[in-house]
């Protein structure tokens, strides 16, 4: 058994949205393909992957340096211990050979890429579904119902206050309990208004979360802070740049409700210092660490067992993204839920076909691998890459 080849392709998912820091308009996402020698039911195995929204495509690292470090591997040595497949840990071994530590700058997200469609493959070859597998290497019981958020809400050219009730009136109707927009890119008293728009008209049928994609200084931080706490809100997110640990860490004082942060950080070390020093309450805050972005699996993995040793709960993270890979984190291992774009990004994010939102959760489909088969569009656009 073994990886016969790894493909790549660069692809749009640009859209004229916009948030406190950055606009969609030349959004792109690398397609990876790992490709085996398996056969199963008269197919050959292949395993998917791709990068989260908001970092772009990364076709020249994949290309240029992972690629040909896992082709260059001696077969076995990628192998588990059993002989009977592929092994996740030794393949992220082998990729990241001679890179140093630190400077977790995009390369995570390339090899988050790799190591999703490395996932795929393995669960296939086991046949069966990937929260399921984690579940049982982990000896813990799957949950196939997940809780996951309608993230939207974004700044948008034309979109007034009433565009925005619409889309979240949309949601509720789609069965979200919990719906999200952005602050940040508009004066204090502008998404004030805005908030109070949205809160008008969701009333007591969901809950409301905000985020400022990491927008603000101190100053600004506080004075959101200060209005915000009169709404009950579900989440303050990324309200300063996401390394900035004391500004984080300030914001308690000031903000007794739940904050969120956590989706630009990229590797375990990271999300150790912002644990250690970012002054987040494991009682009530989230944590949005994306694998798809940070290394992949492999190293949330990690995550999770730093958690663990710090006294968190994997029921406070909720990570961003909206992908199927978290949904099968969130179903095997228990973690409290998961983000949902459910206009933005597509193909890529969402759920497979007839998987419907209900009382703000989703049910997992029992489908081998993450499930992307599942999905008509997105595996059409997967199979073009290579079968
Ligand atoms: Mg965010």
């Amino acid at each position: 058994m073994r990886i016969v080849d790894i493909c790549e392709v660069t692809k749009p998912i640009s859209s004229p949205i916009r948030n406190a820091y950055i606009d969609f308009s030349k959004m792109t996402a690398s397609l990876v393909a790992v490709v085996t020698d398996v056969v199963k039911d008269g197919r050959r195995v292949v395993g998917y992957g791709f990068n989260s929204n908001g970092r772009y495509g990364q076709g020249g690292l994949i290309r240029e340096r992972f690629r040909d470090r896992i082709l260059e591997a001696d077969p076995a040595s990628l192998m588990n211990d059993a002989g009977d497949n592929l092994d996740a840990h030794k393949i992220w071994a082998a990729i990241m050979q001679n890179e140093k530590p630190g400077g977790h700058g995009e390369r995570s997200v390339a090899v988050g890429t790799i190591d999703m469609a490395v996932w795929d493959a393995i669960s296939k070859i086991e046949e069966k579904p990937l929260f399921r597998m984690l579940a049982e290497r982990k000896g813990v019981e799957a949950n196939p119902r997940v809780f996951v958020y309608a993230a939207g809400g974004y700044y948008y050219p034309g979109k007034d206050n009433s565009a925005l009730r619409n889309e979240m009136r949309g949601y509720l109707e789609r069965g979200y309990t919990v719906v999200k927009m952005k602050i940040g890119g508009a004066s204090i008293d502008e998404d004030q208004r805005r908030i109070e728009a949205v809160l008008a008209e969701i009333r007591d049928e969901a809950q409301l979360a905000v985020d400022a994609n990491g927008r603000f200084d101190l100053e600004t931080a506080l004075a959101y802070a200060k209005m915000l706490r009169q709404y009950p809100l579900f989440w303050y997110e990324e309200i300063g740049d996401p390394l900035d640990y004391q500004l984080q860490a300030a914001m308690a004082e000031f903000y007794p409700g739940s904050m969120a942060t956590g989706e630009n950080l990229f590797s375990h070390q990271d999300a150790r210092n912002l644990i250690r020093y970012g002054g987040m309450r494991p009682d009530r805050d989230w944590l949005q660490f994306d694998c798809a972005l940070s290394y992949g699996l492999v190293e949330y993995l990690r995550t999770l067992d730093m958690l663990d040793q710090l006294g968190w709960s994997p029921s406070r993270c909720i990570p961003h993204g909206g992908h199927q890979m978290s949904l099968n984190i969130a179903a095997g291992l228990s973690l409290g839920g998961n983000e949902s774009y459910p206009d933005l990004f597509q193909p890529y994010g969402g759920f497979p076909d007839g998987v419907k939102v209900e009382d703000g959760h989703i049910i997992m489909p029992e489908l081998p691998g993450i499930g992307f088969e599942g999905k008509s569009d997105l595996i059409a656009v997967m199979r073009d890459l290579v079968e």
